[in-house]
């Protein structure tokens, strides 16, 4: 069974959806790390989907399920001239299996704001051994919806230096420290929508 689950907004077509309340900054990985949480409360999925809300698919071949290696599906978005912007870009959409996420100890808690928690991931993935599967650029080609920058969701000045120590801090934070308060849950038939506090940096 798969879970499907967005950070931000509810959005037709997916099970589950996770969103920040409050007027606090933003923080992806953390609700991605609940979205995988709450999903689990629901059925004992074997396979996540961590999708932005704002991506959309292109190609019906892009099949949204877990193979051996972690997946990341959105490898050629328009943004980005439908092509990776570099190769270790993990950002997007991606699938783990229960086994693979747990072996990375999930996705870190501490990125508040924008960037670095992907390539956080991506070294989370790289320091167990496993590496990254992909459709090709044909298949992997998204459009992301054109948006504005969240309020409080500022470029993060921490990043580059949280990346550099992933391999020292991945194994106390993760889905083991993981800490939030369901605020409000809304189901409808084809998502549920978990409303959370996130808690501040
Ligand atoms: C950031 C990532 C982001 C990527 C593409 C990097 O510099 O650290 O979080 O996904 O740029 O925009």
């Amino acid at each position: 069974m798969v879970g499907f689950f967005q950070c931000s907004v509810a959005f037709l077509l997916f099970l589950l959806s996770s969103s920040e309340d409050g007027e606090n900054t933003f923080n992806r990985a953390k609700l991605m790390n609940i979205g995988y949480a709450e999903a689990l409360k629901e059925y004992d999925y074997d396979c996540f989907v961590f999708s932005d809300v704002d991506i959309i698919p292109m190609d019906d071949r892009n099949t949204y399920k877990c193979f051996s290696q972690p997946r990341h599906l959105s490898v050629s978005m328009d943004k980005f001239g439908f092509r990776l912007p570099y190769n270790q870009y993990f950002g997007g959409v991606s699938a783990l299996s229960k086994e693979q996420f747990l072996k990375i100890n999930g996705f870190p808690n501490n990125y508040w704001g924008w960037g670095g928690e992907d390539d956080d991931i991506f070294k989370r993935v790289s320091s167990r051994g496993m590496s990254i599967s992909r459709p090709d650029g044909e298949v992997g080609k998204c459009r992301m919806i054109r948006h504005e920058r969240d309020i409080l969701n500022d470029p993060n000045p921490q990043r580059f230096d949280r990346i550099q120590r992933t391999s020292m801090t991945m194994n106390t934070d993760g889905v083991n420290s993981l800490k939030y308060e369901v605020v409000k849950v809304e189901k409808d038939a084809l998502f549920t929508k978990i409303t959370v506090d996130v808690g501040k940096p």
